[in-house]
């Protein structure tokens, strides 16, 4: 090859990746192809549609197993409990999501009601496993959500329905707070209403920062050791729909 011709290939090399063709838009969601297209959030299409969503669902809850049954290995049965989330940690929620994508609208109280009310979450993936693992090990399940008490007995429901076991589902009063640490010291000393005695909790499980024990958004601009309890005894899974970070 002579020089100038080089050149004019090197040249032409260039001139293609300055012009690479952009990356196409992300086609609608399926459940849009029936009407007028309906653009779900790539956040939604990746809970609903990704191998990499369910691989660290089932991640998460193998990791949390194995430090189940290690404190298990040294505890009595009946001493000591174990908190989850609900919404987006034990159930999948997103058809809500995509549901008000489909209408262009967004959260609202009233929506969720009627969507919790239709009984229509799902497990998502490790959940049932984990939760039957729990129980056999002699832990205890204490549930702590921010669904409404109202919203409560639908959820229990769900719960059953899909034979994700529990023990106690404390759910936020209507007109209490959002904050849950209320309802984890509860566990921790024995005073919910379910009577159990006091119980140490080997394990907490959530979506959100704010569903871990004094935890809130402002951990974000801390040290990394400040996370150190993460995936030590704090099990976190990923939800890019919502949360407190918004
Ligand atoms: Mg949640």
């Amino acid at each position: 090859m002579s020089r100038s011709t080089l050149i004019i290939a090197l040249t032409f090399v260039a001139a293609c990746r300055a012009t690479a063709p952009s990356i196409p838009p992300s086609p609608p969601d399926a459940l849009g192809e029936s009407g007028p297209p309906i653009r779900i959030s790539k956040a939604v299409r990746w809970v609903r549609g990704s191998a990499e969503h369910r691989a660290l669902f089932l991640q998460v809850y193998r990791w949390a197993t194995a430090h189940v049954e290690r404190e298990a290995a040294t505890r009595e049965p009946g001493t000591w409990a174990v908190v989850a989330d609900a919404d987006e940690t034990v159930l999948d929620n997103s058809l809500y999501q995509v549901e008000r994508a489909q209408e262009g609208l967004g959260f609202t109280p009233e929506s969720w009601r009627a969507w919790t009310a239709r009984r229509e979450a799902v497990p998502l993936p490790g959940a049932v496993a984990f939760l039957a693992r729990v129980q056999e090990l002699g832990g205890r399940i204490a549930v702590v959500t921010n669904r409404r008490v109202a919203e409560c007995p639908d959820t229990e429901a769900v719960f059953h329905e899909h034979g994700l076991v529990y023990d106690v589902m404390l759910c936020r009063p209507d007109d209490g707070p959002s904050d849950k640490n209320a309802r984890l010291e509860a566990v921790a000393r024995g005073t919910t209403a379910v009577g159990f005695p006091p119980l140490e909790i080997v394990a907490v499980l959530g979506d959100n920062v704010r569903d871990f024990p004094g935890r809130s958004q402002s951990l974000r601009d801390e040290a990394d050791e400040a996370f150190d309890d993460f995936g030590a005894s704090f099990f976190v899974f990923p939800n890019p729909m919502y949360g407190s970070w918004e």
